[in-house]
């Protein structure tokens, strides 16, 4: 559904990974792995177009979209949840979740919304309630909501377990399996990799730009160094 061919992208000079290619099929699960700097967040900006390439493509369902705007590729079926939640801090939960269908009508939006608190229903009781009062961990629920309101088939979520309780985290990693149920494929990222390990079909390492790793999680899953010679192996 989504492939990501050999891309290069970057910050003005600066080049934060390059020759980096992956592929998500629908309903697939799929962790992207890798330490602080690795070009993990850069990755998902270029998947959705906040950052241009500089060489390669990306195609979703054949279609070539690395040269329409981000919008264009919202509408496809691209949604994203960034790192640190970035959620309209003074309006409410419902005003949240709401801009994230804008453009949708009355009747799509609240089918939407109905979907959202189904899948954490602890929304449904703050409903009303300013979005910077929140904690953290409902912060990120509201932040996976707003973006699922757009009803997207690819799901692409920045390190949703920054800086929440372990608790919240795996609440919120117990979803990623019922979004696959309804049919949206998700693209997680993380630093924390205990935790993005048990969810996923595949899995990416990034390590200074370049994909040192792709395929199934389950050697990193029974030897816990495996990571770390993934990464010497490359240096
Ligand atoms: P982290 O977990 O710290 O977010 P990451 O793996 O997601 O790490 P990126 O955020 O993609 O890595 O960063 C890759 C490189 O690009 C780093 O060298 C970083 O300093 C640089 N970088 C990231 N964002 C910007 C930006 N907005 N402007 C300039 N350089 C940036």
């Amino acid at each position: 559904m989504l492939r990501v061919r050999s891309i290069r992208a970057g910050y003005g000079d600066l080049t934060a990974i390059d020759d980096v290619s992956m592929a998500v099929g629908e309903r697939e699960i799929v962790g992207v792995i890798g330490p602080n700097g690795a070009g993990k967040s850069t990755l998902l900006r270029a998947i959705t177009g906040v950052v241009p390439l500089t060489a390669g493509s990306v195609t979703w369902c054949g279609e070539p979209i690395d040269r329409l705007p981000t919008d264009a590729r919202a509408r496809r079926g691209i949604a994203m949840v960034q790192e640190g939640r970035r959620l309209f801090a003074s309006l409410s939960v419902r005003d949240n979740l709401v801009l994230g269908a804008y453009h949708a009508d009355r009747a799509t939006r609240q089918a939407a919304e109905d979907d959202v608190l189904e899948l954490f229903p602890a929304l449904r009781d703050i409903r009303g309630r300013t979005a910077g009062v929140l904690s953290g961990g409902e912060q990120q629920m509201v932040a996976i909501g707003r973006a699922l309101m757009s009803r997207p088939r690819c799901l692409l979520i920045d390190e949703p377990s920054l800086g929440l309780a372990p608790f919240i985290v795996d609440e919120i990693y117990r979803t990623l399996p019922t979004l696959v149920e309804l049919g949206v494929a998700v693209v997680v990222v993380e630093q924390e990799v205990g935790r993005v390990l048990k969810v996923v079909d595949r899995v990416m390492v990034l390590h200074e730009g370049r994909s040192v790793y792709e395929g199934s999680g389950e050697r990193f899953r029974t030897d816990p160094d495996a990571l770390a010679s993934v990464y010497l192996g490359h240096e």
